[in-house]
C-alpha cells in the first residue's frame, strides 16, 4: 500500500485529504508543523508528500529545500492559497513536482497524486477497479460496461469510483459531497442526487439503489 504524508496544519483540510486518500486505498499520516513534516519526509516511509506552504515552525518552501538538499527525490505536491501562486512558481523551481491552489477538489488532488506515483513507480494495483460488469481505469479515466466504453465526465467518473470502492455500503449525500465535490461544498446541495441520476442513465437504473433517509448504495 502506498503511503502519503500530509503536511497541513488546518485540521479541516488534512482530515478531508486523509479521509479521501484512505478511501482511495492509500495509507496516510498527517504532520501539522514544518519540522515534523521534514523529519517524517526524511524517514523514507512515504511515497509522496502533500505539502502546505503556510505551516508553523518552518514553511513548506523551507521543508522542501531541506528535503531536496538532503538528496531526497520523493514526489512533492504543494498546496497553496491562490494568492500565493506567485511564490509557488518559486516552489516549483525549488524542487516541487506539482502544485494545487486552495480551495481544491479532492478528485484534482487524487489525479495529481496518481500521476506522480505512476511516474515514480508502478502502482498497478491501483489502476483498475471493477464491480460486476463495470470497469473503471483510474489512470485513463475510462469506464467500460460489459467491455463497451461509456463516456463519463470527470465528476461522474469520480462519483462512480467512490461507489465502486465502497460497493455494497450506503454512502450518504454528505459523504459523496465531501469526497467528490470537496471540502467547501454546500451541505444543502442536491448536486450529488443529480449526478447519481446521470450515472443511473449511463450505467443502468438499477445499479445504484436509493436507501431512504440514508443515501445511496452500489448493488
Ligand atoms: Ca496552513
Amino acid at each position: 500500500m502506498a503511503s502519503i504524508l500530509i503536511a497541513e496544519d488546518e485540521a479541516r483540510i488534512s482530515g478531508f485529504i486523509e479521509k479521501g486518500l484512505r478511501s482511495a486505498g492509500f495509507a496516510t499520516r498527517v504532520a501539522a508543523a514544518g519540522p515534523l513534516a521534514l523529519e517524517l519526509a526524511q524517514s523514507d516511509e512515504f511515497d509522496l508528500m502533500v505539502l502546505d506552504v503556510n505551516l508553523p515552525g518552518m514553511d513548506g518552501f523551507a521543508v522542501l529545500e531541506h528535503l531536496r538538499g538532503g538528496g531526497s527525490r520523493m514526489p512533492v505536491i504543494i498546496l497553496t492559497a491562490r494568492v500565493e501562486l506567485h511564490d509557488t512558481v518559486a516552489g516549483l523551481e525549488g524542487g516541487a513536482d506539482d502544485y494545487l491552489g486552495k480551495p481544491f477538489r479532492f478528485d484534482e488532488l487524487l489525479a495529481r497524486i496518481r500521476l506522480r506515483m505512476r511516474r515514480d513507480d508502478d502502482t498497478g494495483s491501483l489502476a483498475a477497479l471493477s464491480h460486476r460488469d463495470l470497469t473503471l481505469d483510474v489512470r485513463t479515466r475510462e469506464a467500460r460496461l460489459d467491455g463497451r466504453r461509456v463516456e463519463l465526465s470527470s465528476r461522474e467518473f469520480a462519483l462512480a469510483e467512490e461507489f465502486v470502492r465502497n460497493a455494497g455500503q450506503v454512502l450518504s449525500r454528505e459523504q459523496l459531497l465531501s469526497r467528490v465535490w470537496g471540502y467547501d461544498f454546500d451541505p444543502g446541495s442536491n448536486v450529488a442526487d443529480v449526478y447519481v441520476g446521470y450515472l443511473r442513465q449511463k450505467l443502468g437504473s438499477d445499479r445504484i439503489e436509493t436507501v431512504r433517509g440514508a443515501g445511496y448504495r452500489l448493488v
